[in-house]
């Protein structure tokens, strides 16, 4: 576990047991007379028929943990409460869910039923997640806020706008100073006063990855000239008792509480200048950036890392605001967050396999073989040989390595222009790899070759270099002594995984046991963005998911709904092609065949195609055979 740091990044909610498995928590470290889930179990009922109770799902498989969700929302309000009580805090926290961080359905309506005692509610930033928050919404509590975020057009408007009209307590903030003759407009029209809200262009910058939406020059919300325009229109309109929120969001993963106290002291200093120039403020929405420490360091200067706790936090913002409406004689206004990376990203676990590993293979060269592989060089190339001879037998390493390098290359070109051989140049690769041996400058580091998708499971990785703990599962009772990056099932060569948490090129993995023996490797805290993000790269579809619950039992846990991952028709149906017709003709091609050769069995062949249109894109059962050839 300390190899992998899981105490880190995984505390409260996953550990390892005595048996080398990773466990979980799912109600975090409050509920200790709870029986930890051991994942290995939940992987074996999932996708092993032949365990008791078993199911026949294919991976890559997401786990999901809605009880996790329910304790991340708990911790949040009551790390808010904390701070407000302790602080003689004037008014309330109510948060909202961002629901692009994941839309799943089921996050989705589980945030809202576990959010509803406490006025949790929604965040939208397109139309068709409005009709989502709405919908979900409509079953939980009417003070719930649900905030309109993003670029809107009058139809988006006009949506939000229905929302307040179904009693939904729906705010639309102002992301363009444009917006707002909409929101006038259809107002009147439909006869619905709006609460409005103004996104505010910051001067407070976060530096890291995730701040390119924060400072003067940032991409969203309006300047402190169009925030005063906004207020004078409005005004005008006798609508300026409409305008109640102030929002701003400097990025995710906000590194320090320092940097996020002074954004939010900024904005404050706003929101009590709206409440001078008459507006009916009620609420502060900080937006989002409270971040995940993905590689348990508590780095403050890390994209993966933050150095603050839930709690530190809380007292942050709330101190914040506090200090700067005392000093206005401002009413303390509700504070709401938007924070989605903080309450998601802990509830699923991708877990993907090893199918095969490509070994790294010690050179065996006997001194016969390294005289013939002299003898056998072209002219040109013997005074490289002849140099690196002599810096071996002087000791002199850092030579030898220099000599044997210009020998590969030399030799390289000799085979590019036809001049060497395909056996001289193998012997010549093995000569310098059997140096570099020698010298302890090899990195003996094997290619494991993983069942997933980077581009559909972690496409942040991808796409941003984004890190992730990916740790075997099991196994974590015996010392894992090989060094290895995932090569993943695309035929692309970003489809790897090379970085590691703590700025490792490699992971430490175990040698796998042979094709009976599973090696099951897990990718944890990706909950938020991922899976919304992720595309159809070579057409391999989503993993198959299973919601998992804590119950009492022999194994402490119970699977509450499993759907398999999308099948090859189902993904080739996403680009616009017709399964069943390209089965239809693929069948007619068949026929013609065996009409015209004979031979192969026409209804084996359809069987097998039909088949395969049926299966997922991912390795299926039995398959992994033809990787191994890649040894
Ligand atoms: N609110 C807004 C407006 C955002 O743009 C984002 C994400 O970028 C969030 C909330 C979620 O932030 P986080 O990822 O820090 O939870």
């Amino acid at each position: 576990a300390a190899l992998y740091r899981i105490n880190g990044w995984g505390a409260p909610y996953f550990s390892v047991n005595s048996s080398g498995n990773v466990t979980v928590r799912p109600h975090g470290s409050g509920t200790m007379n709870h029986q930890e889930i051991d994942l290995l179990k939940v992987v074996k009922k999932a996708s092993d028929p032949r365990s008791s109770g078993g199911l026949d799902l294919p991976l890559p498989l997401i786990i999901r943990f809605p009880d996790v969700l329910k304790n991340r929302l708990e911790s949040i309000q009551s790390a808010f409460n904390c701070a407000v009580e302790s602080q003689g805090y004037g008014s309330h926290y109510q948060g909202v869910y961002p629901v692009k961080c994941n839309q799943d359905r089921f996050v989705v309506e589980d945030i809202v039923k576990f959010g509803s005692s406490f006025r949790f509610g929604l965040e939208a930033g397109s139309k068709p997640e409005l009709l989502l928050a709405m919908s979900c919404l409509c079953k939980g509590s009417s003070e719930s806020l649900l905030i309109c975020n993003g670029f809107k057009d009058a139809e988006y408007i006009s949506l939000a706008l229905i929302a307040r009209k179904l009693s939904l307590n729906t705010v639309i903030v102002l992301e363009q100073e444009e917006e707002l003759d909409s929101v006038i407009d259809m107002s009147r029209k439909l006869g619905v006063l709006p609460v409005v809200g103004v996104r505010a262009k910051l001067r407070t910058k976060h530096s890291g990855h995730f701040g390119s939406t924060s400072g003067e020059k940032g991409k969203f919300g309006l300047t402190t000239t169009q925030i005063l325009r906004v207020v004078k229109k409005l005004e005008k309109c006798g609508m300026l008792d409409c305008l109640q929120l102030l929002h701003f969001h400097i990025g995710s993963q906000i590194p320090s509480t320092d940097l996020l106290a002074d954004g939010v002291g900024e904005a404050a200093q706003i929101y009590s200048e709206l409440v001078r120039l008459g507006a009916s403020m009620k609420v502060i929405d900080i937006g989002g950036g409270l971040g995940i420490d993905y590689d348990g360091s508590k780095s403050t200067d890390s994209d993966v890392s933050v150095g603050y706790t839930l709690e530190e936090y809380a007292a942050a913002v709330v101190q914040a605001v506090k200090f700067v409406c005392d000093r206005k004689s401002v009413k303390h206004p509700v504070i709401c967050s938007e924070s989605g990376r903080a309450i998601v990203s802990h509830h699923s676990i991708l877990i993907f396999e090893a199918v095969s590993s490509s070994k790294y293979t010690v050179p065996t060269l006997s001194s016969v073989d390294v005289k013939q592989c002299g003898e056998r060089l072209p002219e040109e190339a013997q005074s490289d040989y002849h140099n690196l001879s002599q810096s071996a037998i002087r000791g002199d390493y850092e030579s030898c390595l220099a000599y044997a390098d210009q020998l590969k290359q030399r030799c390289v070109e000799k085979f590019k222009d036809g001049t060497l051989d395909m056996e001289q140049l193998a012997s010549v690769d093995g000569l310098c790899d059997l140096v570099a041996k020698t010298i302890g400058v090899s990195d003996p580091v094997n290619t494991y070759h993983i069942n997933l998708s980077v581009f559909t499971s972690v496409p942040d990785f991808w796409g941003i270099g984004q890190l992730f703990p990916i740790i075997p599962i099991h196994r974590l009772e015996e010392f894992p002594n090989k060094k290895g990056v995932l090569s993943d099932l695309t035929c692309d060569s970003d489809g790897k995984i090379n970085k590691f948490i703590g700025g490792e090129s490699s992971l430490p993995l175990h040698e796998l046991e042979g094709e009976n023996s599973k090696y099951y490797l897990g990718m944890f805290l990706g909950g938020a963005y991922e899976e919304a993000l992720g595309g159809l790269h070579n057409l391999f579809g989503g993993p198959s998911v299973i919601r998992v619950s804590q119950i009492d039992g022999p194994h402490g846990f119970a699977v509450t709904r499993a759907v398999p991952g999308p099948s090859c028709s189902d993904v080739l149906r996403a680009m616009n092609h017709e399964p069943e017709v390209m089965f239809e003709t693929l069948k007619h091609r068949i026929e013609e065949y065996v009409h015209d050769e004979g031979g192969m069995a026409g209804a084996l062949m359809a069987g097998g195609i039909a088949e395969s249109f049926h299966n997922m894109p991912y390795l299926t059962v039995g398959s992994s055979c033809c990787l191994t050839a890649a040894n």
